[in-house]
């Protein structure tokens, strides 16, 4: 049984959740989501962990009452080799701990860098990593609201094959700074690098928990059970 913390700072944890279960089903493995609220729900025993998209700022002070966020960045410490996903404010928070941490990723990155709400956008994605199972599998696109925090309406289209390109979904979505990019790019959009992987942390300017394209969280799972200490 694999066990994975996911932190519930704020925004998309459910969508995560659900996306979770999918790759483990796909990949036929036992899972067992930890919510991570406190500090004290952020155990040793985890195999690997979600930082979640949503306002890297509200995060940072509603956890300050729980040192949640601390108590994460602790556990990424103590266990380098264990595979961590954090997708647009998680992986702000990766490569900007702010709190005088080595940083995570490491890459700079700029908050907001696409503009406001109104310029988030849907866009295709060039994936550069090894995941399990790059079969044919249909996928289809996620949509949601113009508020980032209306329930998942998750709609089929005429979508891509896993291995033409990702749909990615840019939500007021950070910008890595290719000038201080010292980790391995593994998505693009274009020639911008939207995607990071830095040891076994994984960085995503976009939201892959709101696509049916559970390719990242199947490398989250597959990297967890190969890791494992
Ligand atoms: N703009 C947000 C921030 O600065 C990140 C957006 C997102 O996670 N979708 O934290």
């Amino acid at each position: 049984m694999l066990s994975i913390g996911l932190a519930m700072l704020q925004g998309a944890r459910h969508e995560h959740a659900e996306a979770l279960r999918g790759a483990a089903r796909e990949l036929g493995i036992d899972l067992e989501i930890v919510p991570c609220r406190t500090a004290s729900d952020v155990v040793d025993d985890l195999d690997g962990l979600v930082l979640p998209g949503g306002e890297s700022t509200t995060m940072r002070i509603a956890s300050r009452y729980e040192s949640l966020l601390n108590a994460l960045f602790d556990w990424m410490e103590r266990h380098p080799q264990r595979p961590v996903l954090g997708t647009c404010a998680g992986a702000i928070l990766m490569a900007n701990p702010e709190d005088g941490r080595t940083r995570f990723l490491n890459v700079s990155i700029d908050r907001n860098a696409w503009g406001r709400q109104r310029q988030s956008f849907e866009a295709e994605v060039t994936v550069m990593l090894e995941t399990p199972i790059s079969s044919k599998i249909p996928v289809a696109v996620a949509s949601r609201g113009a508020s980032t925090h209306h329930p998942l309406e998750v709609h089929s289209q005429a979508a891509p094959l896993l291995d033409t390109g990702y749909p990615g979904v840019f939500i007021r979505a950070p910008r890595f700074d290719a000038s201080d990019l010292q980790c391995t790019p593994i998505a693009m959009l274009g020639e911008e690098v939207v995607g990071v992987l830095d040891g076994s942390r994984l960085g995503l300017t976009f939201h892959p928990e709101l696509t049916l394209d559970r390719r990242f969280h199947r490398w989250l799972l597959s990297e967890a059970t190969l890791r494992g200490e």
